[in-house]
């Protein structure tokens, strides 16, 4: 029995001397917060590297998601997914609109496009869907969808830094996506997020909402709350983003080695990445079939922990069956979401992961 502890993630930090040689110049000008100059720098560098018109940052992904949907001036009903982070549905709920939730594809895990038109009303007024473990939406799909009854299509791309699907980045889709930077993800600026869009309108709308509703100094425009991103975030941003070809391609290699162990195994499902696809290797998900493999999920995330292997049920429970959702949703609902999510397991995947461990980790789950 190992006695150091392996988590589902850790954060990837720039060196200390990296990151105080950032921050020196925070010292000399004062500037602190209220978009300075180490903010706007982020912004530019992140507008190239995600390949997007343009960016708003934030102080976390899901204010950026929710003063999005505030942007938008959304009314109504809006389609979403259940296999995914409260944040989705909370944004959502938090905005004063209703989530209609739809099944997710069993392949993917992302929504379902052909379940998609059953769900619209004449409430509808927005598609939310999310690119769960950085695979990509039918985004075609969902276009053609949106366009044919005029709904406003909001991406959660909190997993899809850096994805992109024949070139072009996960941020262009829909009228607006959102990214999370929060400490645990491929990208981090410890906590912080951004929401990336092609109509400057949006924008305006957007940076004022983040800084309480003010438009100039004698004019307070919106119900605006304090979202913005301040300049030691940013500068966190800034060395991270210096380092993230390296982040990500160490993360392949800890995929490649769970793959080569893992794949083509009886009752264990991986996820496959289509060939127009640069993933991030954001996420290992595997899905368990206990009638094929004798032994649960449940079973095998105990069997981990024995051996202080620390796998996640990400997403377990589904959204309609947390607390604060089970008097109004039901998980019966989306049946394949209900599956996948009493199946799956995230395995531990960060870019310093020695190999040796994701060996030991697949000898774990063989053996359970
Ligand atoms: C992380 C995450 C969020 C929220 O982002 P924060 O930066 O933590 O606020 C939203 N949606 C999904 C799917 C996430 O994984």
């Amino acid at each position: 029995m190992s006695n150091n502890k392996i988590y589902v993630t850790r954060s990837s930090m720039p060196d200390m001397s990296e990151y105080v040689e950032e921050i020196a110049s925070i010292f000399q000008s004062h500037l602190l917060t209220n978009m300075g100059p180490k903010h706007d720098e982020l912004a530019s560098n992140l507008t190239d590297y995600l390949e997007v018109e343009h960016i708003s940052l934030f102080s976390n992904g899901h204010m950026a998601l929710e003063l999005c949907l505030q942007a938008l001036s959304l009314q109504g009903e809006v389609i979403t997914t259940p296999f995914t982070f409260a944040s989705t549905t909370h944004a959502i709920v938090r905005s004063g609109l209703t989530p209609v939730f739809c099944d997710i594809d069993p392949d993917t895990y992302t929504i379902d496009v052909n379940k998609i038109e059953a769900l619209i009303t004449d409430k509808t007024c927005a598609i939310v869907p999310v690119h769960v473990y950085g695979n990509l939406c039918d985004t075609e799909a969902i276009d053609k969808i949106a366009k044919k009854y005029n709904l406003k299509v909001i991406y959660d791309a909190a997993h899809a830094f850096g994805v992109k699907r024949n070139g072009v980045g996960a941020g262009s889709f829909g009228d607006a996506s959102m990214f999370s930077f929060h400490a645990t993800k491929v990208f981090n600026t410890v906590e912080g997020g951004a929401v990336c869009y092609s109509n400057p309108a949006i924008g305006d709308k957007l940076h004022c909402l983040r800084n309480f509703g003010i438009l100039d100094q004698e004019t307070v425009s919106d119900v605006g709350a304090n979202a913005k991103m301040n300049e030691f975030q940013a500068a966190m941003g800034l060395c991270n983003l210096r380092h993230i070809e390296e982040e990500i391609a160490k993360r392949k290699a800890v995929c490649d080695r769970y793959r080569k162990h893992l794949e083509n195994k009886e009752g264990i499902k991986l996820c496959t990445i289509p060939s127009d696809v640069t993933h991030n290797y954001a996420y290992f998900p595997v899905v368990f079939d206990e009638t094929k493999l004798g032994k649960t999920r449940n079973d095998i995330f105990t069997s981990l922990a024995k051996e202080n292997i620390f796998a996640r049920k990400y997403f377990y429970p589904l959204v309609q069956d947390y607390d604060c959702y089970k008097d109004r949703y039901s998980s019966d609902s989306t049946p394949t979401a209900k599956y996948i999510a009493n199946r799956v397991l995230t395995l531990p995947l960060y870019a310093d992961l020695p190999l040796e461990e994701v060996d030991r980790i697949c000898r774990i789950i063989l053996q359970a």
